[in-house]
């Protein structure tokens, strides 16, 4: 079987066993923006409670943009790195509005430009607003793309080109998304739960760690 055989019976197994794809909730581009900004180091639980909050006293990118930083800090205080996170936020609101008339611009360079916007939050935007390929590369997608020997490498950009090359561009976002489900409920970091994985026969490392453990 190639690589890309199996990247592809991993993609459907994973789909068919999280169906659903992004946990943070949003009802607007900005919004998801924002969410992702506020979801590094912090769960996407949290966030959610955290994003009511914020878009219910400030429903606009106008609102965000005008408010006083301090009661944005104290709004996301619970997701951690509030300050620097509230910044990110008023003044991103603020360059949405005066650089790209008040939408989410739909480029890597562009999104790239904004306060606070590394790779990872460009790419979950290009792959779940634009629909373009793209893949997250965050902890999970590392750990578990390597544990499937889908990559080798812990570097996040090398993850994500490694990964463009061998899984169906529609499937690449979604694909991260799973990963994260996944990387929750059976491949965690620490005791993976290799013997009810239904990856466990396509996965390099189960293997390996069944044959120590027998
Ligand atoms: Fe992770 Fe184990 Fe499943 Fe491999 S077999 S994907 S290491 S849980």
């Amino acid at each position: 079987m190639t690589i890309r055989e199996r990247a592809a019976k991993i993609v459907a197994v994973l789909k068919e066993e999280y169906p659903s794809s992004c946990s943070l909730v949003s009802t607007a581009d900005w919004q998801l923006l924002f969410a992702t900004r506020l979801s590094a180091q912090c769960t996407d639980e949290r966030v959610n409670i955290v994003t009511k909050e914020l878009y219910s006293r400030f429903p606009t990118l106008q609102s965000l943009a005008e408010a006083d930083l301090e009661e944005i800090c104290e709004i996301v205080r619970p997701c951690g790195l509030f300050r620097t996170k509230a910044n990110d936020i008023k003044n991103s609101a603020g360059q949405l509005i005066t650089r790209f008339g008040g939408k989410v611009p739909d480029t890597m360079e562009e999104l790239l430009s904004l306060p606070g916007v590394g790779r990872k939050t460009a790419n979950l935007i290009l792959g779940d607003i634009f629909g373009k390929p793209a893949i997250v590369a965050d902890t999970h997608c590392i750990r578990i793309s390597n544990r499937l020997g889908l990559c080798d490498t812990k570097d996040p950009h090398k993850v994500e080109l490694a990964l463009k090359k061998i899984i169906e561009p529609a499937e690449q976002s979604d694909f991260c998304h799973r990963l994260v489900h996944f990387g929750r409920d059976k491949c965690m970091a620490r005791g993976p739960r290799c013997g009810e994985c239904p990856l466990s026969g396509l996965c390099p490392e189960g293997a390996l760690r069944a044959k120590t453990a027998g």
